[in-house]
């Protein structure tokens, strides 16, 4: 069985979008599934288009979100070089052989005769074709004029591993420019070239690319040469599931997520959901998972639809799965220099290896404490901790005292039911258990339930009160952890601080 060898071919026109890396990342486990090659191809033919330094952008979120290529521009390979700016001899070889076939020919006209075409056959109601107007004795090509391709129209039917069978007439096929007059080839030449040399055996792409497959096949034929195998990504959609997801719907460079708070592992995995499944309820996947589960026949061909907070709930359960300290690594991220912010290693004890400036989650007083209390106050907040983000929100009480905000109990629906002075005398009876209570966490819980029976209260008002006067947090871990944490005198400290400041 031939190996299989799959590509990612992105063009440095601008930052990584979940679509791009959707498909980078199935063009990976395909290669990986069957235990075949993943070849990184930089297209940058376009010089128009082209955004300074957006091709190590590109390698590096590629890199960073663990796709790893066999081959590629960097790190060379077998067919290299691996950029296309790079390989224009390639191009005008294959470019000479359809001259020599009689399937290219020079194209001699100006724009301005071209835009005549396109008004006459808008004048005539029809769709503009190039081949209509095609030359009858064109010039020999010497590289100054475009170099087009002379097609032989006519109807196709085709396949395609997730569209399924496919079909066009001729009139889709026309005679497209190969390379043009500044002697770059067009991606609809160059990629064929690339991937025969490249031994490419499954086009994984966009959807855009359908409408010019029968070009493609009608230059194959020309080329006398077998087409890979066709893999077609439906579009992901927006939220709603209405349009395709366009920069207003969220639509943002892939490495933000990370700089805000989302996991490596739940960007792979929630990139992999979007159109994929195994066909069972299992959400949560590992790369290893995938590489073993995925297969292009289980992408669904309908458009995926983009949902953040699906993205935020697989976080907070890859959160859940870390061990402490590797959550704790994770807390602490670092950013290099370059334009992007992009974080180049994710480990606080890489980081200061190298001496890199740290960047991390955590508020201005976590960041100022030991890494042994960073560790015990994540060990409580880990089960509601749903991004790297919320750390300060979730954890910079236990560094520093909060200011009493009795806003927050008279908003509170249980809470607001009592008087100013019923609260105060809960908290009261709570200095009183507190203070002769062994300070563990079986024995907090047990005075906290003794404590219950003593006021006749319910939990939620009880547990409700002392928890903003040791926080004055919308939300916080369980009550006999949090005192754990933040030791007897403190904790007694900060119910009496928010008894005196009762008014
Ligand atoms: N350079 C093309 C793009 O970025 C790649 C399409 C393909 O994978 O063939 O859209």
């Amino acid at each position: 069985m031939t190996k299989v060898r799959t590509r990612f071919a992105p063009s440095p026109t601008g930052f990584a979008h979940i679509g791009n890396l959707r498909t980078a990342l199935f063009a990976y486990l395909t290669a990986k599934h069957f235990g075949g090659d993943f070849i990184l191809r930089l297209e940058d033919t376009d010089k128009n288009r082209e955004v300074d330094g957006a091709d190590e952008y590109i390698l590096s979120a590629v890199k960073t979100l663990g796709f790893i290529y066999d081959e590629g521009p960097d790190i060379g390979g077998k067919f290299a070089p691996y950029r296309q700016s790079e390989r224009l001899d390639h191009y005008k070889k294959w470019a000479l052989v359809l001259v020599d076939k009689g399937r290219a020919f020079a194209d001699p006209y100006t724009p301005e005769q071209i835009q005549k075409f396109r008004d006459e056959a808008a004048a005539n109601k029809k769709a503009f074709r190039y081949r209509d107007f095609r030359p009858t004795n064109p010039p020999a090509w010497d590289g100054t004029m475009p170099l087009r391709f002379k097609s032989e129209p006519r109807d196709y039917a085709w396949r395609d591993e997730v569209m399924g069978d496919l079909s066009a007439g001729a009139d889709a096929i026309d005679d497209f420019v190969l390379i043009k007059s500044d002697g770059f080839p067009t991606y609809n030449f160059a990629h064929i070239i690339d991937d025969l040399e490249m031994e490419i055996t499954h086009i994984i792409r966009g959807q855009e690319f359908i409408s010019s497959t029968p070009n493609y096949l009608n230059l194959y034929e020309a080329l006398e040469i077998e087409h890979p195998i066709f893999a077609t990504m439906p579009h992901i959609l927006n939220e709603t599931g209405n349009k395709k997801l366009g920069k207003r719907d969220g639509a943002k460079d892939a490495m933000e997520y990370l700089r805000d708070g989302i996991l490596v592992e739940a960007l792979d995995n929630f990139i992999a959901s979007c159109g994929w499944n195994d066909g069972t309820e299992q959400e949560i996947f590992s790369m290893d998972e995938l590489i073993e589960k995925f297969t292009l026949d289980r992408v669904g061909r309908s458009g995926a639809r983009f949902d953040p907070n699906r993205l935020v709930w697989m976080n907070g359960q890859w959160i859940k799965r870390l061990s402490v300290g590797e959550l704790f690594e994770r807390t602490n991220c670092v950013s290099d220099a370059n334009r992007s912010g992009l974080p180049t290693s994710c480990s606080v004890s890489e980081a200061r290896q190298n001496g890199e400036e740290e960047r991390s989650f955590w508020g201005e007083n976590g960041a100022n404490t030991t890494d042994n209390k960073k560790k015990q106050v994540l060990a409580v907040v880990q089960d509601r901790l749903k991004t790297l983000a919320d750390l300060p929100a979730l954890t910079e009480y236990f560094f520093a005292r909060p200011e009493p905000n009795w806003a927050m109990v008279d908003d509170n629906k249980q809470l607001k039911k009592l008087t100013r002075g019923e609260q105060v005398e809960l908290l009261c009876a709570a200095v009183e258990k507190l203070e002769h209570t062994e300070w563990d966490f079986d024995k907090l819980q047990m005075s906290l339930n003794e404590l219950l029976e003593i006021t006749e209260s319910k939990p939620p008002i009880l547990f409700g009160i002392i928890r903003f006067a040791l926080t004055w947090a919308p939300f916080s871990p369980g009550l006999p952890e949090t005192m754990v944490t933040l030791g007897k005198d403190e904790t007694l400290a900060r119910i009496s601080t928010a008894v005196e400041s009762a008014k």
